[in-house]
């Protein structure tokens, strides 16, 4: 593990880093109690374990992406182009630069999460072409595109197994530069000076739904919110005050809202993820015994559509699920 920086300047402040790595290496797969989603009841520990994992990492990148927002509205920032776009930018970037293979994993099941949640959308008509996000299998390449950018070698397997096109691999890697020097520039303004900290007010709000406790607990112990608290503090002049909430929301989602200095994170958005994974396995029964066969068994399953890698070819789980971010 290296340390965190963008070329000269402070993306990451380096202690931030630090607390991130360890937080990271606290985290666990999986909390106890109060009570695992119901599909779990169809998969075995291990799937139960990797979709726990699933649903973590994707809280992760999801505040990350919500930091985006924040870092927009408390800077007015410019925003050239879509906001939501450039906010998955950031957030993958972040995670990136950070050369963690945790956060790797991270950035990998974000791009899955795009496709699987693509692959729930039942007809063309779930597709919002209107909507102030991309569409999902947008979100998933424009994620696969920063992966490649940043390190073709790293994220090789992950890119074949959706026969991610050689030539946009090549342009990616300077896109990556791109946003990462953009990103760079706007935020140099707002860098922290040495004595300067943020007081984050973080919150895990109970609920009394025992499956949204389950991952309230999930990532109450991981520090979800702290690694945010942890990456901002210190790295830019944030003012204090700015609240790191996880609630039940009633919407699997996350927000930014400018007006309360609030960030939310939804136990459902956690549920949701974990639902789209473990729906995953009980569609691919023989998907994932690639455990210990190895990857032959996973490349003579039938695709017709690209498809989420990490020993998945998904041919994506049932409808109802749907994220915006
Ligand atoms: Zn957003």
């Amino acid at each position: 593990m290296r340390s965190i920086s963008l070329r000269r300047s402070s993306f990451w402040a380096a202690p931030a880093a630090a607390a991130l790595a360890s937080l990271m290496a606290a985290a666990p797969a999986r909390a106890v109690e109060p009570e695992p989603p119901k599909l779990y009841e169809e998969l075995t520990e291990e799937q139960s374990t990797e979709a726990d994992q699933f649903a973590l990492n994707n809280a992760i990148a999801t505040v990350f992406h919500e930091a985006g927002h924040m870092l927009v509205s408390e800077f007015s920032l410019p925003v050239l182009g879509k906001e939501e776009d450039a906010v998955d930018g950031l957030a993958v970037l972040l995670l990136l630069e950070a050369e963690d293979e945790d956060f790797n994993s991270a950035v990998e099941d974000w791009a899955n999460i795009w496709f699987l949640s693509a692959g729930a959308k039942e007809d063309e008509e779930d597709n919002a072409f209107w909507d102030s996000h991309g569409l999902d299998e947008q979100r998933a390449y424009a994620t696969v595109c920063l992966m490649v950018g940043k390190d073709k070698e790293r994220f090789n397997d992950f890119a074949q197994s959706i026969d991610y096109p050689e030539y946009r691999a090549e342009e990616c890697l300077g896109e990556y530069q791109s946003q990462l020097q953009s990103w760079e520039k706007v935020l140099k303004p707002h860098e922290a000076g040495k004595n300067d900290k943020t007081k984050f007010k973080i919150t895990y709000a109970p609920t009394k739904d025992p499956q949204l406790a389950y991952f309230r607990e999930m990532i109450k112990t991981a520090g979800v919110m702290e690694m945010v608290a942890a990456a901002f503090s210190g790295s830019y002049k944030l003012k204090d005050g700015i609240k790191l909430t996880a609630a039940e929301c009633g919407v699997a989602n996350a927000f930014w809202s400018a007006d309360d200095r609030e960030m939310t994170l939804c136990y459902e958005d956690l549920l949701n993820s974990a639902e789209l994974d473990a729906q995953w396995y009980i569609d691919n029964p023989d998907g994932q015994e690639a455990t210990g066969e190895d990857e032959d068994t996973v490349e003579e399953e039938d695709t017709d559509e690209a498809s989420p890698p990490r020993q998945r070819q998904p041919i994506l789980p049932q409808a109802g699920a749907s994220r915006s971010g």
